[in-house]
């Protein structure tokens, strides 16, 4: 390791529990459903400015919210390491900061306030211990994250206005391996149409049937599926084509005019997001000329995929960092969700790695986070900057 043991251990002891789990609790106890998530920007900015640091606000093409950045800098240049959160959550009814035993429960505390307090923790510990020799930490936390409610774009436009490092760590509720490759991932809806309005069925007009032509689309897409498949990683698993729903008529003796069907497609590291929604709307297009009726397709992108070199000299320093910290290496695998290190990847070529507290119930109302995991994470968080920067 590149750090000494004393410096380390005047970093480890500058973490300081009570305070993170106060940021924590505050966070948590700001309502902010994706795409309101101003109020808890406020209070983290609010907390950062507090423990005197300079906060910038950047609207990142959200000004209903604008964004939160903190960059702080080292003795000596060097290389930037951020930490990055996104403090919005799902849309369900909010379940305020109850702290039972050693968690931490209530709304975002696993998805992923307590994780984005336990970064700012990290930097504080650095600041307080006056630790680090080079390079620099950027400390950012966004809205529009979740998805359907959010598209990403606040982070996008953060990392377009050069609000990027060297590399980063997103502190998500996951730990269990270091995530090398995931699938990207769009959500689609689709409508099938006939002219005519909904009629009883003895009276029906020769128009087609929508449900019919649901049942061919059905079949085509299940086929489609069949054929991805063959594009298969031994982690990350098979690129996919997911019917999740499909709803037509009102009785059953009216002829319905739309069939609706949504689901999602997810796809590999080499797969061009462009070509996966042309041979998705090939389909769409042979199956309303076949039928006869008329098609539409939204789509939506969840994140594109995800891969880490790992070669990458970052990918060592973590094993290490997170070795000397949990006496075990951290085996390699699969990150089963998109998440904000896809865009770090695919926008801005930036290595990113997912590593946050032992956490549950994420997009529940059940969610919790371990309080003293949550130190574990600060104190990795801070060591990567002493090793990385
Ligand atoms: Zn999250």
């Amino acid at each position: 390791m590149k750090s000494s043991d004393t410096l380390r251990n005047r970093v480890f002891s500058a973490v300081k529990p009570k305070r993170l789990l106060d940021m924590a609790t505050k966070l948590v106890g700001v309502q902010s459903r994706t795409g309101e998530a101003k109020g808890v920007l406020d209070c983290f900015a609010d907390l950062l400015k507090a423990e005197g640091f300079n906060v910038e606000r950047p609207e990142a093409d959200y000004p209903q919210a604008p964004a939160v950045a903190v960059r702080w800098a080292g003795k000596k240049p060097g290389k930037t390491l951020q930490f990055n959160g996104h403090l919005d959550t799902v849309h369900l009814p909010f379940v305020p900061p109850r702290v039972e035993g050693d968690l931490l429960r209530g709304s975002g505390s696993s998805d992923m306030k307590a994780g984005t307090a336990a970064a700012a923790e990290g930097l504080l510990a650095l600041r307080d211990a006056d630790a680090l020799d080079s390079g620099g930490i950027l400390l950012t936390a966004h809205d529009l994250h979740e998805t359907p409610w959010g598209d990403g774009r606040q982070l996008d436009a953060l990392i377009r206005a050069g609000y990027v490092g060297d590399a980063v760590l997103i502190p998500e509720y996951l730990n269990e391996v270091l995530p090398v490759i995931g699938r990207g991932g769009i959500t689609w809806k689709v409508s099938i149409q006939r002219p005519g309005a909904p009629i009883h069925e003895v009276m029906r007009p020769a128009e087609p049937n929508v449900i019919a032509a649901g049942a061919e689309l059905v079949r085509r897409l299940l086929a489609l599926d069949k054929d991805l498949a063959v594009n298969r990683d031994p982690m990350a698993g098979p690129e996919s084509l997911f019917i999740g729903q499909i709803h037509s008529g009102e009785i059953f003796n009216q002829y319905p005019q739309i069939c609706r069907l949504e689901g999602t497609r997810r796809w590999l590291p080499g797969t061009k997001r462009a070509d996966v929604e042309r041979q998705f709307r090939a389909v769409l297009d042979e199956v309303a000329q076949a039928t006869g009726t008329t098609i539409t397709a939204e789509l939506c992108l969840m994140r594109d995929a995800f891969l880490l070199d790992q070669k990458n000299p970052f990918v060592p320093i973590f094993q290490e960092a997170y070795q000397s910290l949990s006496d075990r290496p951290l085996p390699i695998g699969a990150k089963p969700f998109c998440d904000d290190c896809n865009t770090f990847w695919s926008l801005a070529n930036v290595p990113g790695i997912t590593h946050g507290p032992n956490a549950g119930g994420a997009h529940t109302l059940n969610e919790w986070v371990s309080i003293s995991d949550l130190s574990r994470v600060a104190k990795l968080y801070a060591l990567m900057a002493l090793e990385f920067c």
